[in-house]
């Protein structure tokens, strides 16, 4: 099987682990628990005549820039730049995260490598980011645009489908 690490950056808060957990162990929990460690969840999926084994990896609670970067980002196949629907300093501070990855992690192709913009949070009803300005700065960005919810399980599979799409690519 190929092996893809996938890495969730964003500020504290967006739900980046809510989202990964919610997609491999199916489940949710209300309670903010910082991740401590440098630790990622594994899911293996089918895709074509390609067995893919995902490795998730999120920022560990340390989601302040230039923390813990370089061995994190290093060797990533796909980046998910998340945000939160109803935060637009979330939303904001993805500039800032793109290119603190670019820089940290490297990567051997930075014009084509490939970021997929994930908005969270869309159960809530007090959006601030609209999806056509998410869809806007995204398309800036030449990343593809997926939101859900963790929260409500709503289309939680396909941004990381897509990412193991584009991880498989490369
Ligand atoms: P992280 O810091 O980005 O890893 O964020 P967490 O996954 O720890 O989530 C931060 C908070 O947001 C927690 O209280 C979660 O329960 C909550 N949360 C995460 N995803 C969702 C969601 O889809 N909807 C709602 N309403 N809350 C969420
Ligand atoms: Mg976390």
């Amino acid at each position: 099987p190929v092996t893809l690490k996938i890495i969730l950056i964003g500020s504290s808060g967006v739900g980046k682990s809510s989202f990964m957990n919610r997609y491999v162990n199916h489940r949710f929990t209300n309670m903010y628990r910082a991740t401590v460690g440098t630790d990622f969840l594994s899911k293996t999926l089918q895709i074509d005549e390609d067995t893919v084994n995902l490795q998730l990896w999120d920022t560990a609670g340390t989601e302040r820039f230039q923390s813990l970067g370089t061995p994190l980002y290093r060797g990533a196949h796909c980046c998910m730049l998340v945000f939160d629907v109803t935060s637009t300093a979330s939303f904001s501070a993805l500039e800032q995260w793109r290119k603190e990855f670019l820089i940290q992690g490297e990567p051997e192709d930075p014009q084509h490598f490939p970021f997929i913009v994930l908005g969270n949070k869309t159960d809530l009803s007090n959006r601030e980011v609209s999806v056509s300005k998410a869809l806007r700065w995204s398309e800036e960005m030449g990343a593809e645009y997926f939101e859900g919810s963790a929260k409500e399980d709503l289309d939680v599979e396909k941004p990381f489908l897509r990412a193991a799409q584009c991880g498989l690519q490369q």
